[in-house]
């Protein structure tokens, strides 16, 4: 099978704003295609759901993380319990600071409830720690030669062999579903200056242990700590940013910074206040149901009523094909669950391109209110797509493909009418 290697550059998109340096920043990916034994994404298309099959954009080949469905093979399974191995790791000139487990206590049980909220409860993550105490590697920080944008060859290589060589004694790496490796924060640079955080999914050729490959490997350094005074509360988010990409999710930001997506994914930014994961993601990890997504593939009028993302229960997306390979997703963002941001609340319009690769854009959020700057001044927190949610008498209107989406009514428990015209 070939094996790809590019990597995703994150820009560095640095802003500082009177003393506070507010770090638009999200974290780098890289993922190796290859077979795997669990696939991630809903439940294959049953009788039943015949008129969803337009609104399947299929995975595109050749692209090393699509956003089509169903995910492709290789990655880890994302409904069910999902064992999650966590290594704390220092370096004989980065000794670690602190306890490793005070390290692993920045991330858990954070990480694990916000997966909990996310889900719906379909995603039990469950982190174990059965070295509780720092890893010491063998060579110094600096002679694996890691910096943003590494590849696996040769760096990672050696230091997932050497992760392997002092745990293997003492840790069963074939009971764990994904490994995070969690670096002391002293080695390698700030993150506000350089996020290395990455993550390598999918990697069939990666070095084995226990009769397994660590194809699905997390790393987290430093710390995402913008010095607004909310790292206890926020600073975790690296790590399900990270997990995304073991479970196929690409990356949303693109060389230009969180201006396709802003903050309404998670795989889009990863600093600041928390928030959720759009709705195409969440059918594509199999925490929608198939009876939860309404497909507008016909000509005329339509109209759904759509509750709230957060909330459980009740039809969350509509679809409007375009394409084998892409269409519009309309849901409702509100502000609860882990949508802490959401300053407008209303019907989020974006379009999905299964052949668009990782960190290139595959979904860009459609913005009712273009150059308004945005209701929200929150630090990290794209400030023009805020506002981007349709309202009540608002539409959204791609004339080339005949598409209409508006805003009908705002119901009373929250939920909003929507209607698509086909024409
Ligand atoms: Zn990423």
């Amino acid at each position: 099978m070939q094996q790809t290697r590019r990597r995703i550059r994150r820009p560095l998109a640095l802003a500082v704003a009177g003393a506070l340096a507010l770090a638009t920043l999200a974290t780098a990916s890289a993922t190796l295609p290859g077979p795997a034994p669990a696939s991630a994404g809903p439940a294959p298309a049953a009788p039943g759901d015949a008129q969803l099959g337009p609104c399947r954009i299929a995975t595109a080949l050749g692209v090393q993380m699509s956003e089509g469905l169903p995910t492709a093979p290789g990655y880890v399974r994302s409904t069910g319990r999902v064992r999650a191995l966590n290594l704390m790791i220092d370096f004989p000139d980065a000794e670690g600071e602190g306890t490793a487990m005070s390290r692993f206590r920045e991330f858990f049980p954070k990480t694990s409830d916000w997966f909990r909220v996310s889900s719906y409860g379909r995603l039990t993550y469950q982190p174990e720690t059965p070295l509780s105490e720092w890893l010491r590697m063998p060579m110094p920080f600096a002679s694996y030669g890691i910096e943003r944008g590494s590849p696996y060859e040769p760096g990672y290589r050696k230091l997932v062999e050497d992760i392997v060589k002092a745990a293997d004694p003492e840790v069963d790496f074939s009971a764990y579903d994904l490994v995070n490796v969690l670096v002391t924060p002293n080695a390698g640079p700030s993150a506000l200056d350089t996020v290395l955080s990455v993550t390598f999914s999918g990697n069939e050729d990666a070095p084995y242990a226990d009769g397994v490959p660590l194809s699905n490997t997390s790393f987290v350094y430093s710390r995402q700590d913008d010095g607004s005074g909310s790292y206890d509360e926020t600073g975790y988010r690296v790590l399900p940013h990270e997990n995304g990409h073991v479970f196929g999710l690409p990356d949303l930001y693109t060389v230009d910074g969180g201006g396709t997506v802003g903050h309404w994914d998670i795989m889009s930014e990863d600093w600041g206040a928390n928030n959720d994961l759009l709705g195409w993601h969440k059918w594509k990890l199999g925490w929608l149901d198939n009876d939860q997504v309404r497909c507008a593939s016909t000509t005329g009028a339509s109209e759904y009523v759509l509750t709230p993302l957060a909330v459980a229960g009740g039809p969350k997306l509509a679809f409007v094909p375009l394409s084998e390979r892409s269409g519009y997703a309309v849901e409702v963002r509100t502000r609860e669950g882990n949508d802490e941001a959401v300053c407008e609340p209303g019907v989020l319009v974006y379009r999905v391109e299964s052949d668009v690769d990782t960190g290139h854009g595959p979904i860009s959020v459609s913005d009712s209110d273009r150059e308004s700057g945005g209701c929200t001044r929150r630090p990290n927190v794209h400030a023009e797509l805020s506002d981007a949610p349709f309202r009540p008498g608002e539409s959204f209107t791609d004339r080339a493909n005949g598409i209409r989406i508006s805003v009908v009514k705002e119901e009373g428990d929250g939920s909003f009418r929507v209607r698509v015209t086909r024409s």
